[in-house]
């Protein structure tokens, strides 16, 4: 489940992300009343399977079984934080009712590992270069987008406009909009969209690379869906809070 909205007295609208109908919002009554039976199984971004029956404008939810609750993510503040990225990053990436089983697999994939301990650096990441990959905004990250050559091994430009890299030639030779790309991040970000979450997930990331990927995956990703993404904010937020502190 994606997200949930206040609605009547005591019922709720959720967004529900599913594998074989896409993005759908269902009315789940009286869910708000302590005595619901439904209210443990629709936690944003839990995992269930859902009974749903007809309804006249909205389907209604007539049943759950639950299937993860991310515990762990639940007592983490910075994963919690990563997971309401994904979440709203696939609410803006589907569609109401339009297939998107690759998008859902990817959310699961994500969700699962960030539960499982995984750095949510790299999870939001590798996530980000999937989704964009499977939506059909795939960076190009092989050529310069402006004169095709090839890209050399020193600082590029990152242009979301351009929809990738382009080259130091044509940065020296014309006018362009974007950011500089070390060497090392067109190098991870390369790496992380041809791999598998396992292959990610092996990459070294220091802080300072971290810091140059997010901002370059922001940027882009900023372009592509024509505003910012709200959790981005609020991940720097998180990051911005003083380390919890530990006992001696
Ligand atoms: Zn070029």
């Amino acid at each position: 489940m994606l997200k949930t909205i206040d609605f009547g007295e005591a019922d709720r609208v959720l967004t529900l992300l599913t594998r074989h109908f896409g993005k759908v919002r269902v009315v789940a009554k009286g869910i708000r009343r302590p005595t619901s039976r439904l209210a443990g199984y629709v936690e944003p971004l839990s995992h269930a399977t859902f009974q749903l029956a007809r309804g006249r404008e909205l389907d209604v939810l007539t049943g759950a079984e639950s299937r993860s609750t991310l515990r762990a993510v639940r007592d983490d503040l910075v994963r919690i934080g990563a997971s309401w990225y994904i979440a709203e990053l696939a609410d803006r990436f589907t569609a109401d009712r339009s297939p998107s089983a690759p998008v859902f697999d990817l959310v699961e994939t994500a969700l699962r590992h960030l539960e499982a301990g995984y750095a949510p650096g790299i999870v939001c990441r590798w996530f980000d270069l999937h989704l964009l990959d499977r939506s059909g905004f795939r960076p190009e990250l092989a050529v310069c987008v402006q004169c095709r050559g090839p890209i050399a091994e020193t600082v590029n430009l990152w242009s979301p406009d351009g929809g990738g890299v382009i080259c130091s030639g044509c940065v020296a030779s014309l006018d362009h909009i974007g950011v500089p790309l070390s060497v090392r991040a067109l190098k991870s970000l390369r790496y992380l969209i041809a791999s598998d979450f396992g292959s990610a997930a092996k990459l070294r990331v220091d802080a300072p690379l971290a810091d140059e990927l997010a901002c370059l995956l922001r940027g882009f990703l900023q372009h592509v869906l024509d505003r910012e993404v709200q959790a981005s904010r609020l991940l720097d937020e998180i990051a911005q809070l003083p380390a919890y502190p530990v006992p001696a």
